[in-house]
């Protein structure tokens, strides 16, 4: 569920009219619902409140520090993979005690950084970056947390290029060479091994991959007789963008949660998209209607694979809805960008009451690997994103100028 709907055939935003934003600020822009953001953070809460998670908001779906700070307001903490998360993290007042970081390629700065900080986990993804964390911890005179980070080897039921808990996949750490590693504890005396991490992948619908993953993990802990305090079991809640059937997140618990019904251990989730997803869209506005001798229809608008990449990436579905419906004839188009390229598309064949230039349309459930993607191909200024809130609507960043473009280039004058 979540705050996007129409009234009167207009698209609103809880209860902004978009067709009264557009007026206001320039397409394209990326839109948040504020209550729908809270709302799905609430539903994870709720749901795995028998186990009180620590849910550590994964800051690579969206960065964005209202978003962050709304979800830091409510209790969550952050999953971050990068120094540059870290440092915004910070900035957004997320306790350190609260923030775990991911990432098979921390470099020794970045770890440093996160040592000092005191953050609460490293989740480790090899010996090598364990040694690196080790003796980082040593010549600080720290002594952080790690989690050690799992491949379970499962198949996770989406684009290959989100799954990350099959062994072929550079992530985690198989099973044999983890019980090595805690075998070896004392070999990393600055460092307390007091953690499990998984993640299996993004966009999983189904209850299975996760269910399974966690179990053999169980299985492997009590096996190995190795002793944790925390279990990190990742993100990955799917959502709704088309036609598929999501769990719910009561769904998702009912599967999960009676897996830890007689560990102590403590429990985080890291959902981003779950969060996120549905809780944003990017509104653009037709530039131009083509037809085609070949009897295509396009609807060209003003945002593009540099701005949402997903449908290119990974030929990922976003539905796309008109902010003002109208009643005329259905007809078939693929909407999309300006880019020079033919993979610049935001939906393909799709009907629509004729499409006309000047008409908005939003791209539904953009709120996740969005604008974080975005990027300045083609020398187009990354859009700006506003959130409404309490009926507001709030610019929660700023469309980038040319003038940005240029930001840190140097041009040689002379080439001699
Ligand atoms: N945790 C880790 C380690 C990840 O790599 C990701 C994303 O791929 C997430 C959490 C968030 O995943 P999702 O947005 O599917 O919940």
């Amino acid at each position: 569920m979540h705050e996007f709907s129409y009234k009167d055939n207009v698209l609103y935003c809880e209860d902004v009219p978009i067709n009264d934003i557009v007026k206001e600020y320039p397409t394209p822009f990326y839109l948040y619902s504020y209550k729908t953001l809270v709302d799905h953070f609430n539903k994870i809460k709720k749901a795995f409140s028998e186990l009180d998670p620590l849910i550590c908001f994964s800051m690579k779906s969206n960065s964005n520090m209202s978003v962050c700070k709304a979800l830091v307001n409510e209790g969550a903490g952050l999953d971050i993979v990068s120094g540059g998360e870290l440092y915004k993290a910070l900035k957004v007042g997320c306790p350190p005690e609260n923030i775990v970081y991911a990432s098979v390629g921390k470099k020794e700065e970045e770890i440093e950084a996160a040592i000092r900080k005191n953050i609460l986990f490293f989740n480790v993804e090899s010996v090598p970056e364990l040694i690196m964390i080790d003796t980082v911890a040593r010549r600080l005179k720290k002594k952080p947390n790690v989690a050690l980070r799992l491949n379970p080897d499962v198949k996770a039921d989406t684009h290959e290029y989100i799954t990350t808990g099959t062994k072929e996949k550079k992530f985690g750490i198989d099973f044999k060479s983890a019980e090595d590693i805690f075998d070896n504890a004392n070999k990393y005396s600055n460092v307390y091994l007091k953690g499990i991490h998984l993640h299996i992948g993004s966009q999983i619908t189904e209850t299975g991959p996760f269910v399974e993953a966690i179990s053999r993990t169980l299985d492997f802990i009590d096996r190995s007789n190795i002793e944790i305090e925390w279990m990190n079991i990742g993100g990955g809640f799917g959502i709704v963008y088309g036609r598929e059937k999501a769990r719910t997140a009561d769904e998702f618990a009912a599967a999960i949660v009676p897996l830890f019904k007689d560990k102590r251990y403590r429990l985080i989730l890291e959902p981003g998209r779950f969060i996120a997803g549905n809780a944003g869209a990017l509104v653009c506005r037709v530039l131009y209607v083509k037809a085609t001798a070949a009897g295509k229809n396009f609807a060209i608008v003003d945002a593009g694979m540099s701005d949402l990449i997903r449908p290119s990436l990974y030929e990922a579905y976003h539905e796309v809805l008109p902010v003002v419906r109208l009643k005329s004839k259905l007809l078939k188009y693929d909407v999309v960008g300006p880019i020079c390229e033919s993979g610049d598309y935001l939906a393909l064949d799709r009907e629509f009451p004729e499409l006309v230039a000047e008409e908005y349309l939003a791209v539904m459930s953009a709120g996740a690997y969005g604008y974080v993607m975005s990027s300045n191909y083609n020398s187009r200024p990354r859009p700006a994103e506003l959130m409404v809130v309490n009926g507001d609507v709030r610019v929660i960043r700023t469309p980038e100028t040319y003038k940005d473009l240029l930001r840190g280039e140097k041009m040689i004058k002379e080439f001699k």
